[in-house]
């Protein structure tokens, strides 16, 4: 079964072909004109991605060492996202599914950040989870730790009551006057930081939950109250700022991610999103991994971050489940997971 893949929902541009869950190709255009803007810019992005799609769909096809005629489904991010953004996807994936005859295939985001960690790459060997497994997803927008019973039946347990953790990144990167987005930054700087030189509140919130306002207040006021004793504060403590902000972000995300997989009994851990990317995230899951007996998935790095790769696996599925839409499918800007 060979699908093709579409992810548009923010500002990535990205297709992919996937043959029996091992990708053949994922191609990424990255928008760079949100950059001088310090976030992405809607109707930028929406226009950046009609530029964008046919080359970056042609390139993966050409990429697959297929033909068109070989595809036998579309599948397409429906939300959540940028309604302009995702608009472009869908009517893409409605014009190439009439064009070409067929079926069309709607994925959840959220669902395809998730099951990013069964995409097989050619030629290696990947150890996949088993249902059910326990996944801590932090990305740009949502920070969920969900229990997934199978690769369609996904169970959240524990959500944040505010801001993303990937947001809080990316907010704290901008007070720092670092470039959008900050989370990579925040990596990259942090790693030659002391992560114990500043400490930031963490959350008192109960059950499974998360929140990152606070700590992004906090740091916000921080920063403002040090910079009046010292104007160049920010930039003679960069590294030690990022690494104990990351530090503080990292703790907070396993505190809960422990919590979880105590309360549900599951050793099988993985993580998706954006965030997953990040070097002490991928350190403290693999310290407690040994700590406490747990079986780590992480996805490799291009497909952490939004692509199609993930939108095609997601696709892979529902195509083994029969689970197709008609031409009135329409896109969602919030949806939760089904
Ligand atoms: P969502 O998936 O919730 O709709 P999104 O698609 O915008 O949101 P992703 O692309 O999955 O989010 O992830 C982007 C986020 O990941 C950004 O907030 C970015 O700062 C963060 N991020 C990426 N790499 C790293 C890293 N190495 N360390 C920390 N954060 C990172
Ligand atoms: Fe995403």
């Amino acid at each position: 079964t060979v699908i093709l893949g579409i992810e548009s929902s923010c500002d990535d541009t990205s297709a992919a072909i996937l043959k029996d869950g091992v990708v053949l190709s994922n191609i990424i255009a990255s928008q760079k004109v949100h950059e001088a803007y310090g976030g992405v810019v809607p109707e930028l992005a929406s226009r950046a991605h009609q530029q964008n799609i046919i080359p970056v769909v042609s390139e993966a096809i050409r990429k697959a060492g297929i033909g068109i005629q070989d595809i036998h489904a579309i599948a397409y991010t429906r939300g959540p996202g940028l309604l302009g953004s995702l608009l472009v996807g869908t009517s893409f994936a409605k014009g190439f599914a009439i064009a070409n005859r067929i079926p069309m295939i709607e994925v959840n985001h959220l669902q395809a950040h998730i099951l990013a960690n069964f995409i097989k790459e050619p030629g290696v060997e990947s150890r996949q989870p088993s249902f059910p497994f326990l996944t801590l997803l932090v990305s740009g927008g949502n920070s969920q730790l969900i229990v997934v019973h199978d690769y369609l039946d996904m169970e959240m347990i524990g959500q944040t009551i505010d801001d993303a953790a990937g947001e809080a990144f990316d907010k704290c990167a901008k007070v720092m006057g670092l470039p959008y987005p900050g989370g990579p930054v925040i990596d990259r700087l942090a790693k030659t930081g002391n992560p114990d030189r500043f400490v930031f509140n963490k959350p008192q919130i109960p059950g499974l939950d998360y929140s990152f306002s606070g700590l992004k207040t906090s740091f916000l006021y921080f920063i403002r109250d040090e910079l009046k004793k010292n104007p160049d504060f920010i930039a003679e403590n960069l590294n030690d700022l990022c690494a104990s902000l990351q530090k503080t972000v990292v703790d907070i995300l396993l505190t809960k991610l422990k919590k979880a997989a105590r309360q549900t009994g599951i050793r099988q851990i993985a993580i998706g999103g954006g965030v997953s990317a990040n070097s002490a995230l991928q350190n403290a899951v693999h310290k407690e991994a040994e700590k406490s007996g747990w079986e780590v998935f992480i996805p490799r790095l291009g497909f952490s971050l939004d692509n199609a790769g993930m939108v095609a696996v997601t696709g892979y599925y529902k195509f083994l489940a029969g689970q197709f839409v008609g031409l009135d499918a329409i896109p969602f800007a919030r949806t939760i997971l089904e």
